[in-house]
């Protein structure tokens, strides 16, 4: 029997084992041709009330167990998801419409968390503390307790596992609810490796659902802390929410990243890893470049290799060795990537490469003569989708950067001292010199500022810990204190 086997998880939700959901099974689709690749369950509202609960009774004996077990535990899935990565990538192809190279890090990334989360049990540390009274004083770390964890369709894996592991390993229960169209890669993959590896029933539950599902972790009392990842509108009414019930929430949502060419870089270098930026998995990458901000002096011919590349870059099956683009993941994804391209070109912009589709494959698309607030500029596409705009100065390509609303990611090719001084100016939670915007790596706190999140970070030790325990203040005294009455 395989690890993704689908007698074990067809149809079904994991509570710790594999049962029916409350609510009608989904096909899940291969969005490259449509063909059904499995059943996913699906989970009614009742059904994450119960899964709180549940995770909440598990968790005080997960909480107890020694971080040595926690540990073993979590190197014990990293090492699943390496035994098992050409079924894993197979999946990840199917179901997310990735090439080779996409679906291969996410469980290379899936497995480096996992690994990383192991090392957390022994370092949750906290601090001795100065004292003005006669006791020792001590910041220690705890338990959140239960974690919701809510994630998009686009890196279902990552983006699931690296709330889930650190979470796990830190002593909590997680409920995860990842998006109904890729139920495999973000839930069925982790919930097998976690109960391959030995984790006691009940400490994680996977439960695909919608809107309404996913809402339900936000409101749950047993839950603590959510950590969401999707959009910036959902990403508000979780917030919404969470604050009303007063939980700890970590939104990591939306960007409209810049990469800006400096005068004097390597153009061709450069176009490629625009391309890459803007172009790899579709563009469906928080990260994504959304905005090529090149210097006036190379401009023309900026776009003219970029649009090469566009041109030739093979779109199609993306199991195909070759193959750089895949497919949307949907026609609702596809048909606001095309509003936005022809919202574009009525207000003036030119299509110089791409602008077109068939079926769910988006062609490479790159478009020049924009104005600010023309929507490819100004909007998040989630797209294959290459909007170029010049600047002049540093410090106007400063102030375009700084212009959009989100603000997770900015990459800066060319001379480092230049690049040095547009990231001091720019305002983001990453930024990567000589590098394009997307990029992630499991010991990295990664997040965004504005509307691209609340400034919450996962990735490394002390975002980790930051995010998923609390500190107790603990005093001692060798004997009761003395009080005046
Ligand atoms: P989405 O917000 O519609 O969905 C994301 C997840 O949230 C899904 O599981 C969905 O079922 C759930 N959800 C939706 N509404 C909810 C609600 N009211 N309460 C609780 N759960 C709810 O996002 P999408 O369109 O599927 O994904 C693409 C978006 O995600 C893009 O905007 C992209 O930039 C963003 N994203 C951000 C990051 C990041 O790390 N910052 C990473 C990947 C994607």
């Amino acid at each position: 029997m395989t690890l993704l086997d689908s007698s074990l998880w067809s149809d079904k939700i994991f509570t710790g084992s594999w049962t029916a959901g409350s609510a009608d099974s989904i096909d899940i689709l291969n969005p490259a041709d449509g063909t059904v690749l499995g059943r996913s369950g699906m989970a009614s509202a009742d059904d994450m009330r119960d899964a709180a609960r549940t995770a909440a009774a598990a968790q005080k004996d997960w909480a107890r167990t020694k971080p040595a077990e926690r540990a073993a535990v979590l190197r014990r899935a990293g090492q699943i998801f390496e035994d098992h990565q050409a079924e894993l990538i197979d999946w990840v192809q199917r179901e997310t419409g990735a090439i080779p190279a996409k679906a291969g890090l996410e469980i290379h990334v899936a497995a480096n968390e996992c690994f990383d989360a192991a090392a957390l049990p022994h370092h949750a540390m906290g601090e001795v503390l100065t004292s003005d009274e006669d006791h020792w004083s001590f910041a220690r770390r705890l338990p959140v307790g239960v974690v919701g964890v809510i994630s998009p369709f686009n890196f279902p894996l990552i983006l699931s596992i690296r709330s889930v592991v650190p979470a796990l390993a830190l002593g909590n229960a997680v409920v995860l609810k990842p998006d109904p169209r890729t139920p495999v890669s973000g839930g069925v993959m982790i919930a097998r490796a976690l109960e391959e590896a030995g984790l006691p029933a009940g400490v994680f539950q996977m439960l695909p659902g919608g809107a309404e599902a996913g809402a339900v972790l936000t409101e749950a009392p047993e839950i603590s802390v959510v950590s969401f990842t999707g959009s910036t509108a959902a990403g508000r009414k979780v917030g919404e929410a969470a604050g009303r019930n007063l939980k700890r929430v970590h939104l990591e949502l939306g960007g409209n990243n810049a990469t800006v060419v400096l005068p004097g870089a390597d153009v061709a270098k450069a176009a490629s890893a625009g391309a890459f930026g803007s172009f790899l998995h579709q563009g469906q990458v928080c990260m994504t470049t959304g905005r090529h901000l090149v210097h006036e002096s190379l401009a023309d011919e900026y776009v003219s290799a970029l649009k090469e590349k566009a041109e030739h870059l093979p779109v199609g099956d993306p199991t195909h060795e070759n193959t750089a683009l895949g497919p949307i993941i949907d026609e609702k994804q596809r048909d606001n990537i095309d509003r936005i391209v022809r919202e574009a070109k009525d207000a003036g912009a030119n299509i110089v490469a791409g602008g077109t589709y068939e079926n769910l494959f988006y062609a490479p698309t790159v478009i020049t003569d924009l104005t600010e607030d023309n929507p490819a500029w100004s909007e998040e596409i989630f797209g294959p989708v290459a909007p170029v705009r010049t600047f002049a100065t540093v410090e106007e390509a400063a102030e375009i950067v700084n212009s959009s609303e989100y603000g997770l990611s900015v990459g800066i090719l060319g001379d480092v001292g230049e690049a040095m001084k547009l990231a001091d100016l720019v305002r983001s939670g990453k930024v990567h010199i000589n590098e394009q915007t997307v990029s992630d790596e499991s010991n990295a706190p990664f997040g965004g500022f504005g509307d691209s999140g609340n400034g919450s970070r996962f990735g490394g030790y002390s975002a980790n810990i930051e995010a998923f325990t609390e500190i107790q203040w603990l005093t001692m005294r060798s004997e009761i204190a003395p009080y005046p009455f």
